[in-house]
């Protein structure tokens, strides 16, 4: 990644690779570098240098923000299915001439042993799943409607925030973390909870791929929401 003459940098983070990226930008004392987030995480971890937090207000507001900043570099080091954040900064970058750079976060590929059902989205993840299957949802909140109609199956999901009200699934478990970082722990989930399946997105990176080893080491299916696979 080229940094060289910028001044000023605005990182679009929340993600790991945007705070480590941060942390090693901060370590040159003549940039400024700010990192936005979306402000969706109750509890973000902390990012050193500069952090605002909350929607720029699309392109129009995004270039705003970037003027007003007056910011030389955008780095766009979202998280690969933030798709909507990525148009922006590409639309914005081409209307200011402010340089764009990409942190490129590569998909997970099947690995020997592993069983994945390879789907489009949320709604062909739920009708990949047999019923009676307990499914373990490593899924946002966002994206767990399409699973509430599979009334014929067990669900327990994970994610960071508590939801605001009850989940409208017939059956289901909560747990409340982050993904593990460990093959052993995550393993040692799955048994606990009896999980038959897994469904995730194919988010790529280093912390999330613990759940993947250990569906592997125990013969689940992985139901695997891919990127772009949709025509
Ligand atoms: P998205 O659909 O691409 O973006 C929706 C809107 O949220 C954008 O139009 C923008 O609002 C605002 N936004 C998103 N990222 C922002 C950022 N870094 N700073 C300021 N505003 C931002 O994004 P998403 O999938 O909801 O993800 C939101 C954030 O969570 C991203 O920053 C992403 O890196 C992080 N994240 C996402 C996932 C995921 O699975 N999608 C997983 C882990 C982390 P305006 O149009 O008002 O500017």
């Amino acid at each position: 990644m080229r940094i060289d003459q910028a001044k000023s940098i605005l990182v679009l983070g929340g993600t790991a690779e945007a705070a480590s990226l941060a942390k090693k930008l901060v370590a040159n004392r003549d940039l400024r570098v700010i990192t936005s987030l979306a402000g969706r995480t109750q509890r973000p971890a902390a990012i050193e240098g500069e952090v605002r937090s909350g929607g720029f207000g699309g392109v129009d507001g995004l270039c705003a923000y970037l003027d007003a900043e007056k910011i030389d570099l955008l780095i766009d080091a979202t998280h690969p299915f933030a798709k909507q954040i990525s148009a922006h900064a590409r639309a914005a970058a081409f209307r200011t001439g402010i340089r764009l750079e990409c942190v490129e976060r590569p998909p997970w590929m099947p690995q020997k042993g592993d069983n994945w059902i390879s789907v489009a989205g949320p709604d062909d993840a739920a009708l990949a799943l047999p019923s009676a299957a307990r499914a373990f949802l490593a899924l946002g909140r966002q994206h767990l409607e399409a699973f509430y109609a599979r009334d014929d199956v067990h669900f327990v999901v994970r994610m960071v925030d508590a939801p605001p009200a009850l989940l409208p699934f017939k059956n289901h478990e909560l747990i409340l973390a982050r993904a593990g970082h460990d093959k052993a722990c995550e393993r040692a989930l799955f048994q606990s909870y009896k999980i038959s399946h897994l469904v995730c997105r194919n988010s790529g990176g280093a912390r999330g791929s613990a759940k993947l080893a250990a569906a592997r080491s125990l013969g689940l299916p992985v139901i695997m929401i891919e990127r772009d696979l949709r025509q």
